[in-house]
């Protein structure tokens, strides 16, 4: 069995800074994602924004399958650099998967080519989940509707492409709706938004979120990465009869 090679980014602020969110998250959210994803049929390795080459040196990324991502306090200080080589990986068929005020990262702008805003409360109101399209992989399994005692709202309007697809949407106790979970295609990659996840709530402890990652895992991992996407001219398969006045002019 080929193993899906996933790495996690966190840019692994907070549980630094802040006693609350390190009780939730000793070693880093990265981790404790990562202890609950393991399985057999993944290797996963957890990399964060201050180690050398801000995680990602070319080694790492080009032999990810599928990247996570969660950022919050720290997005200008990723490379431009970093995000286009991130952004070429994805369009050759690396999986993106961003979390939470991921949303307003570099790289998730990048890919969606919109501004990513949204309205945000941080009072720790209830969210409650619902599936909106139970048939798609990474809804298998959940049910129908779930809910987090503790969140902090995301808010319509969210200025993503009108392209994403629309898996989870969110309910929040203060009134706002959300589209909480939306997968995208671009170019080869596959790439998919999941809201839940702010750093000071035990949410990626919650078993309904842990499954969601885990499906949107194994859905954004590419059959292959292809290693050009050049299109080139070819020779045509029938024989062109139509005649050409015009000639060609390149
Ligand atoms: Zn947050």
């Amino acid at each position: 069995m080929k193993k899906i090679n996933l790495t996690i980014w966190n840019e692994f602020r907070h549980e630094k800074k802040h006693e609350e969110v390190r009780k939730i998250y000793p070693d880093g959210l990265h981790r404790t994602i990562a202890g609950y994803l393991a399985a057999e049929d993944l290797d996963i390795r957890c990399v964060s924004l201050d180690e050398p080459e801000q995680g990602l040196p070319d080694e790492v990324l080009n032999s990810t399958d599928v990247l996570i991502w969660w950022g919050h306090c720290a997005h200008s200080a990723v490379a431009d650099e970093l995000v286009e080589r991130i952004r070429d990986r994805v369009i050759h068929g690396m999986g993106l998967i961003v979390l939470h005020s991921g949303h307003y990262s570099k790289i998730f702008r990048r890919m969606m080519g919109t501004e990513c805003r949204l309205l945000w409360r941080e009072v720790g109101e209830k969210e409650r989940l619902w599936v909106v399209d139970p048939g798609h992989p990474i809804a298998a399994g959940l049910p129908a509707t779930f809910a987090l005692p503790n969140s902090e709202m995301y808010g319509e309007y969210f200025d993503i492409p009108q392209d994403g697809h629309i898996v989870f949407m969110s309910w929040f106790e203060g009134g706002n709706v959300f589209r909480s979970g939306v997968a995208f295609q671009r170019d080869r990659g596959k790439i998919f938004y999941f809201s839940p996840g702010h750093e000071s709530y035990p949410i990626y402890h919650d078993p309904n979120i842990i499954k969601v990652l885990a499906n949107a895992v194994r859905w954004a991992a590419p059959a292959k990465i292809f290693p050009d996407r050049i299109t080139p001219q070819p020779e045509s398969l029938e024989t062109i009869r139509t005649a050409n006045p015009y000639g060609s002019v390149h």
